[in-house]
């Protein structure tokens, strides 16, 4: 077993649990008008390891649409097609030290990296350009309830009108990569930025998106199906811009105090890796001025505290 004493183990996050439930500071994302609806309350948490032991909390069973959460699977779904040399044409792998949404091209003229909405939205668009944008959106959905343990990945079709009815911004990050001729040949930069939009909408609750979390601490293989979902290397490369990347203009700061590779959203999602070991989510709406939500990060404190996950811990 590689938690020893798993209902010790399983107690313990229990009392992170508890002690982050009394934060109640930050406020709901409402530049998506339906995720201002959300229930501020809202507060769940699971882990699975990479044996397939789990435990959840709160709200674990209540699905809610992934946003940002699911950028790392986007990217990894685009290299699995394209491979990496491909991808990473398009996208580069710095952290961009700006906004998430900002009007802002590296260099070379790509997107910073793949967990910001640039990025994303590059990746999205190497995702099979020429089949139909269900056809995209569902490829990606069954590569997603893989990584999740198998059962179907729903769309919160509300969360998906919402979001497209407000998109300015995301339409001009297209019309920004458009014009510096971002895009690979081939694609179609519209369709893109719809089935970016349909990502977000991606639902799962927080018992299956530690799976997920699980399927990269394990190197790809769901512990829960034991199927390989995907590639070692390419779990590398987006366990690598997580860990840099992953929590928008807090990176750097959580790759020092905490030191694991995490993703969150603006639902108030968040995915924590723990290579080699396990895989944790949390689903709390009240987010922090950097878009983190404000629990999350208590909880990712805690777990380094109590236990010795920071990857650097035992070096
Ligand atoms: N769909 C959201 C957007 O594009 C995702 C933002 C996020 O979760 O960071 O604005």
């Amino acid at each position: 077993l590689i938690i020893e004493r798993f209902d010790q183990f399983a107690s313990r996050l229990a009392n992170i649990f508890v002690y982050a439930r009394d934060c109640t500071r930050g406020s709901l994302a409402d530049y998506i008008p339906e995720l201002a609806k959300q229930d501020p309350e809202s507060f769940g948490l699971a882990t699975c390891s990479i044996d397939g032991q789990q435990a959840m909390l709160g709200d674990a069973r209540t699905a809610f649409c992934q946003q940002s959460v699911i950028k790392p699977m986007i990217y990894a779904l685009a290299m699995g097609l394209n491979g990496e040399n491909q991808v990473h044409r398009h996208v580069g792998r710095e952290p961009s030290g700006r906004r998430f949404n900002e009007l802002a091209l590296d260099p070379d003229n790509r997107p910073h990296n793949p967990m910001i909405n640039s990025g994303a939205i590059m990746c999205s668009a190497m995702i099979r350009p020429h089949w139909s944008v269900a056809d995209r959106t569902s490829l990606l959905a069954r590569f997603v309830s893989s990584a999740a343990g198998g059962e179907p990945v729903d769309i919160d079709e509300a969360v998906y009108a919402s979001e497209r009815a407000t998109a300015t911004r995301n339409q001009s990050l297209v019309k920004l990569m458009d014009e510096h001729d971002a895009f690979p040949e081939g694609s179609d930069p519209r369709t893109a930025l719809d089935v970016y939009f349909r990502a977000c909408s991606l639902t799962l609750d927080c018992r299956r998106l530690a799976v997920v979390a699980a399927t990269l601490a394990n190197g790809g293989v769901c512990p829960t199906t034991g199927h390989r979902v995907i590639d070692s290397r390419i779990v590398r490369n987006t366990l690598s811009l997580m860990l840099t990347c992953g929590m928008y203009d807090y990176s750097g700061e959580y790759a020092f105090s905490v030191g694991l590779p995490a993703k969150s959203g603006v639902s108030g999602g968040l995915m924590i890796v723990v290579p080699g070991v396990a895989g944790f989510a949390l689903w709390s709406p009240r987010l922090d001025r950097q878009g983190n939500p404000v629990r999350g990060i208590e909880v990712s404190r805690q777990l380094v505290e109590h236990f010795p996950f920071h990857i650097f811990a035992g070096v």
